[in-house]
């Protein structure tokens, strides 16, 4: 009898959020025996708490947008270091893919007239969310997941990858754990998908759940591949701050989309000091044309009124607020004002309604009464693994990869909803290119026994070891990230951070758990952590290499863009002597694009 429970298929899809779903239903669809395998329960991805919307240029209310629009805003938020071709094949898919969803049975909010209805963002020139209230994700995984089992994939939920296998150069399978029983699994596969999300959980304060530990981006880099941008993070402008609980917790800038206003302590609207001077233009220059923009959207209107300065991009408005508390000029708990409760209640309470039971539920506040209390939270990973933009795949063979997990799509930063658009345009291109590669490569790669039993030694070694409990290491690694490697940062604080999270992965090494394998989340988490060192070291270092500030990335020894290092991603890979980074040239713009932006 084998020792481990085996399973072979072609393609085997490593997490089950927008973009796993969508890319095991493509491989599937293209006859290839699909494993959908994701470490929480299916339809509980991180993909389900996306509240603001899809984006994507249907022009349903704004009908001047087109795919050249949508594409050019989203190089300029990314601020040109963003892979072209993906940036091109997104603006030019994704209006298909959100019809496809629909066709699928995705009911999203109507504009009158019967069409999907599109909301503001930042960042994004027209009215381009497509979205259902600010239940977005829920709607989408709901969704795909409906689509994607009665297609028949075979789904292995609460079972955790921790390593991929390879025959020779090739990916071969991936060895995991199911998280109840602790008893191992070894998938072999023709070709393996990852799609595991991002690393939020480096940090304290953040949106994101405990899945976000960096896993594929781990796995990715121990198999050979390429990590790119990763000094780029998001941090999400407005979380919530009060009650401690509830800290990071995300408010959509759906918020701001809909009219909310931001203001300090001494009740001043702050955001009109931080405008950019190249794009001040682009904004209402009086809280009266700001108004005039809000009345005329809510009414679902034309208007030659400009946005409010809320909506400039989450870089923009994170760093804003984090000087305005700074500077003194925040609320009791550290934070600003956002308010939308001057607005109708009813509309408030149907197009945000999330929002409203947020915070009367968590922190006793009725928004459509009162202002929230928000500050920055760390929020979507830029960088990740390279890939081949048309088909997903990485620089090692037979290993795809879709999602927030990969790098160049967003460049330096992301516009809101250019994510869930990403998922389903990249997820679909990943899924299709796992399964030619397997009909290309139609014989089962071996696996190798010996690999197999070290990765098993690995996973277990807490139980033997005589370290720390991963709780605490985990926090030590947090406070790491939060003071030297956060929204602003310079070489002094970088370096610190660097050898402080040197010291933290020895802990991580040495980590010690109680119990058994049978579901024992202490034992969990510190798998986790080695792979949470590899994303926090990949940032810290790649931060470091980036001497310039440039969208998500603030450096206030390096205030300015250098143009030279507007042509260079940095790429981090393993190496023998540990982890090397280096700058590596952009990918060209042809000039049939690079005139969209003359
Ligand atoms: C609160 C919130 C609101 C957001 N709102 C929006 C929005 O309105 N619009 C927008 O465009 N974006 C939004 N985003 C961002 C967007 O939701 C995410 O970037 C996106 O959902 C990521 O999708 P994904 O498929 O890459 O990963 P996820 O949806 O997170 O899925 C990851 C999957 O990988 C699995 N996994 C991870 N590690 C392993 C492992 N080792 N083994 C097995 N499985 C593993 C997980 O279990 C999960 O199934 C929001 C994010 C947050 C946190």
């Amino acid at each position: 009898m084998e020792k481990y429970e085996r399973h072979p298929f072609d393609v085997v899809v490593i997490g089950a959020g927008g973009a796993g779903l969508r890319a095991a239903i493509e491989a599937s669809s293209l006859g290839a025996k699909t494993a959908l395998v994701c470490k929480s329960l299916l339809g509980k991805a991180h993909t389900v708490m996306a509240e603001g919307g899809i984006a994507a240029a249907l022009a349903h209310v704004d009908p001047q947008d087109n795919w050249q629009t949508h594409f050019r805003d989203t190089m300029k938020g990314g601020q040109f270091l963003n892979n072209w071709r993906m940036a091109q094949l997104h603006a030019q898919e994704a209006p298909d893919r959100v019809r496809e969803l629909e066709s699928w049975g995705a009911v999203f909010d109507r504009t009158t007239d019967g069409r999907i209805l599109q909301r503001a963002f930042g960042g994004h020139t027209w009215k381009r969310l497509a979205h259902v209230g600010d239940r977005t994700g829920l709607e989408m995984i709901r969704t795909l997941q409906d689509r994607g089992v009665h297609q028949g994939i075979d789904v292995f939920m609460e079972c955790t990858v921790v390593g991929l296998l390879k025959d020779g150069d090739r990916v071969a399978g991936a060895l995991a754990y199911w998280r109840e029983t602790g008893r191992f699994v070894v998938f072999r596969a023709k070709a393996v998908v990852l799609a595991t999300g991002g690393y939020g959980k480096a940090w304290k304060v953040t949106s994101n759940s405990w899945e976000y530990t960096g896993d594929g981006h781990a796995l990715a880099y121990e198999a050979g591949a390429e990590l790119i941008d990763m000094e780029f993070f998001q941090f999400h402008p407005t979380g919530m701050i009060w009650p401690p609980g509830v800290m990071g917790i995300l408010v959509t800038e759906g918020v701001r989309g809909e009219g909310g206003v931001l203001t300090n302590s001494e009740g001043k609207r702050f955001m009109w000091s931080y405008l950019p001077e190249a794009k001040r233009k682009d904004f209402a220059e009086t809280p009266e044309e700001s108004q005039k923009w809000v009345d005329m959207t809510v009414a679902g209107k034309q208007t030659d009124a400009r946005r409010p300065p809320e909506l400039s991009t989450r870089d923009n408005v994170a760093r804003a607020i984090y000087t305005e508390v700074k500077e003194g000029r925040g609320t009791p708990h550290g934070g600003v004002w956002l308010d939308i409760s001057f607005q109708d209640a009813e509309r408030v309470k149907k197009k945000l309604p999330s929002m409203y039971h947020q915070f009367k539920d968590l922190a006793d506040v009725d928004i459509t009464k009162q202002p929230m209390e928000v500050g920055p939270t760390a929020h979507y990973a830029m960088g990740g693994i390279r890939v081949d933009p048309e088909t997903g795949a990485s620089t090692v063979a037979g290993l795809f990869a879709a999602g927030e997990c990969t790098g160049g799509m967003n460049g330096a930063n992301r516009l809101g909803g250019n994510s869930l658009s990403d998922l389903l345009v990249f997820g679909r291109r990943a899924g299709m290119g796992a399964a030619e590669f397997a009909k290309r490569n139609a014989q089962l790669p071996s696996i190798d026994e010996t690999e197999i039993q070290s990765q098993v030694h690995r996973t277990i070694a807490p139980f033997e070891r005589r370290g720390e409990d991963p709780y605490s290491v985990h926090s030590a690694l947090q406070d790491v990230m939060a003071k030297y490697v956060g929204i602003f940062r310079n070489e002094h604080d970088l370096e610190e951070g660097l050898r402080q999270l040197l010291s933290v992965r020895q802990r991580i090494e040495n980590t010690h758990v109680e119990g058994s394998v049978m579901f024992n989340p202490g034992w969990h988490l510190a798998r986790d952590l080695e792979n949470l060192a590899v994303c926090a070291e990949a940032t810290c270092r790649a931060a470091l290499l980036r001497k310039e500030s440039r969208g998500a990335h603030s450096r206030t020894d390096f205030p300015k863009e250098d143009p030279q290092l507007a042509k260079v991603n940095v790429c981090a890979k393993k190496s023998v002597e540990g982890m090397a980074v280096s700058a590596t040239p952009c990918p060209q713009m042809p000039d049939e694009l690079r005139k969209l932006f003359e």
